[in-house]
């Protein structure tokens, strides 16, 4: 069940719809990260697809669209990125994630 943060969903203005959408978001980004992926090809797709999912959230949310403040992307069972206070940092260990450290 996706917890809302009340306080920011009155600052911000979530609608009830929003509230539903957020929700579908959520469970769909659970879904994909209950598998196991085995080849890098499909553990490089699972990550566009929640990457994509996180953007609807921020989107829904009125936040900028940023990469750097996704969180459910560290949830895939061997993702060894960091996670700086909230801040996504690829690292070239994790399998899902290396290839965003080469800029
Ligand atoms: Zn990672």
């Amino acid at each position: 069940m996706y917890q809302i943060n009340e306080d920011l969903a009155v600052q911000v203005g979530l609608t009830q719809k929003d509230r539903k959408k957020l929700d579908k978001l959520y469970n769909k980004i659970m879904n994909i990260l209950r598998q196991s992926y085995l080849d890098k090809k499909s553990k490089i797709k699972a990550d566009k697809k929640v990457r994509d999912l996180e953007f609807q959230m921020q989107s829904i949310w009125k936040f900028d669209q940023n990469s750097f403040y996704h969180k459910y992307r560290f949830f895939f069972k061997g993702c060894e990125c960091f996670n700086k206070k909230g801040i996504f940092i690829p690292s070239s260990r994790c399998e899902f994630h290396k290839r965003l450290t080469k800029r």
